[in-house]
């Protein structure tokens, strides 16, 4: 079902929706296209003067609303994530947390709206600068965080005052649905937020980017389909913020607890099966400190348990499709024809009926060197790649060394080597002996092919207001 001015509408057409852990398939989703997708921005587009009109407090009300029927209704969500995108229970709950965090950050948040005014260069003239949301948003989102990257945008752009279309990735619509469905029963008034779903994202991508009333688009996927579509808002110059791929270095020096570092690289990993933008894909570690570290990275990840994500102790899950698991399989195979080590994992499980769906071993290869693929190439899989580095000098160069800039995280003991690596590093989120730097009240984006724009916390909302300025004769 699509959800366009407050309606469910079914659609005569429909694609099969299938658990990636078991092959089985849970159920269908509505086949939309150019017809759907317009009619839902004409609804956004009627339904924004009087939303954008509503007070604060009654779009904050709404959206605190929204939160309490999520927070009633996680479990249930959890549980759908788990059947639809296969990460285990624990993973589905933890997300549902997240995702709820920003419908309760972003109801506070939307009381603090404030504009400015400015000493004026006349003295009879006055300057007054007003924020306004930016109208009508299209949302294209991702199957790997298939809640948290419908709230991390709704929850923003409800509060500043726009309305939405939406179209989920076409992996993961059953989730996208039980959403809209808070938001319904929360009471969202009808056109302010649309869904439509789709097996061929093309057509819709295009009926949004092409609309002049379309003002804004806010993906997050790829950086290959961020940089199309980028390219498609370039004619009518909506604003766009991105969030892309990532290929994080993880830097252990030789001050670290290498003990401690293997457990967190162990933890961050291997979140969601390593399909995640954040997650480290170059290990980078000093040389003095590399066997202990190795040591336990490869004791703890030969125990992590694959399977299906409903079963107790899985801590794995499945790979989303064929080309996913055949890009980490292909990884793994160049980095040994070139020398590397397999500590634990390197292939594809089939054992205990795993083969019914798209498992990889949890991996650790250790001896990875420059010219292997694996180093240069974002990964999205459960492999640990470790590279051993001697002199600080040049760590700096080498984790800079891509053209993607989303997280990095560095694990010392020495302040003044943390504070100067944090600040030379070029990513957008910095991990120091941490590695969660994400929560709804802070920004989470990249910079260079990782993406433009922040989504949470206070500059989160910029992204869906305007600013303007009032020049006044006194
Ligand atoms: P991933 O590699 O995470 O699957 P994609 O960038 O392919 O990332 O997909 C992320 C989202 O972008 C999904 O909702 C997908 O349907 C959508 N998408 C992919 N290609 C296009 C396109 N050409 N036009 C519009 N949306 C697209």
């Amino acid at each position: 079902m699509h959800y366009i001015d407050g309606n469910w509408i079914d659609s005569d057409r429909s694609f099969d929706i299938t658990n990636p852990a078991t092959g089985e398939t849970i159920g269908s989703a509505a086949e939309g296209g150019a017809t759907e997708a317009s009619a839902a921005t004409e609804a956004a587009d009627r339904a924004f003067d009087s939303w954008a009109g509503q007070t604060a407090y009654s779009r904050s009300e709404t959206l605190y609303t929204a939160w309490r029927l999520m927070t009633e209704r996680s479990d249930d969500l959890a549980q759908l994530m788990t059947l639809e995108q296969g990460k285990p229970l624990k993973a589905a709950r933890n997300e549902v947390k997240y995702a709820a965090d920003f419908l309760l950050w972003y109801a506070e948040e939307a009381k603090r709206v404030y504009g400015e005014t400015i000493p004026a260069p006349r003295p009879d003239q006055r300057f007054l600068v007003m924020r306004q949301p930016v109208g009508v948003c299209a949302a294209i989102t991702p199957w790997n965080y298939p809640i948290s990257m419908l709230t991390r945008k709704i929850g923003p752009a409800l509060a500043a005052g726009c309305t939405m279309v939406l179209k989920p990735a076409e992996q993961t619509p059953l989730c996208a649905r039980a959403m809209f469905e808070v938001f319904h029963d929360a009471g969202v008034p009808a056109g302010v937020v649309n869904m439509v779903t789709a097996s061929d994202p093309v057509p819709i991508g295009t009926s949004w980017l092409t609309d002049p009333r379309v003002r804004k688009l806010t993906f997050t996927g790829s950086t290959e389909v961020g940089k199309l579509l980028a390219g498609q808002a370039a004619p009518t110059m909506k604003r766009v913020s991105m969030e892309l791929g990532g290929h994080a270095p993880f830097i252990v020096f030789d001050d670290a607890d290498p003990v401690h570092a293997a457990k967190g690289a162990s933890l961050v990993k291997f979140l969601n099966t390593g399909q995640a933008c954040i997650s480290p894909n170059r290990i980078y570690v000093q040389r003095s400190i590399a066997e202990p570290f190795i040591a336990t990275l490869t004791e703890r990840v030969a125990k992590m348990k694959a399977g299906v994500g409903s079963e107790a102790g899985v801590s794995i899950g499945p790979l989303v499709d064929q080309p996913s698991i055949d890009k980490v399989d292909r990884q793994v195979q160049d980095a040994v024809a070139k020398g590397a080590t397999v500590e634990t994992g390197g292939r594809r499980l089939t054992e205990d009926g795993l083969d019914r769906g798209l498992f990889y071993a949890p991996t650790v290869l250790s001896g990875v060197t420059g010219e292997m693929v694996i180093h240069c190439e974002e990964t999205f899989g459960p492999v640990a790649p470790i590279i051993i580095f001697d002199d600080d000098d040049d760590i700096l160069a080498k984790a800079n060394d891509t053209a993607y800039g989303l997280a990095a995280y560095i694990y010392t003991r020495d302040i003044s080597r943390a504070w100067r690596i944090a600040e030379g590093l070029r990513f957008g989120i910095i991990g120091i002996n941490d590695i969660n730097p994400t929560a709804a009240a802070a920004p989470f984006g990249g910079v260079k092919e990782s993406g433009l724009g922040r989504e949470g916390g206070h500059v989160g909302l910029d992204e869906y207001l305007d600013t303007k300025l009032v020049g006044w004769s006194v």
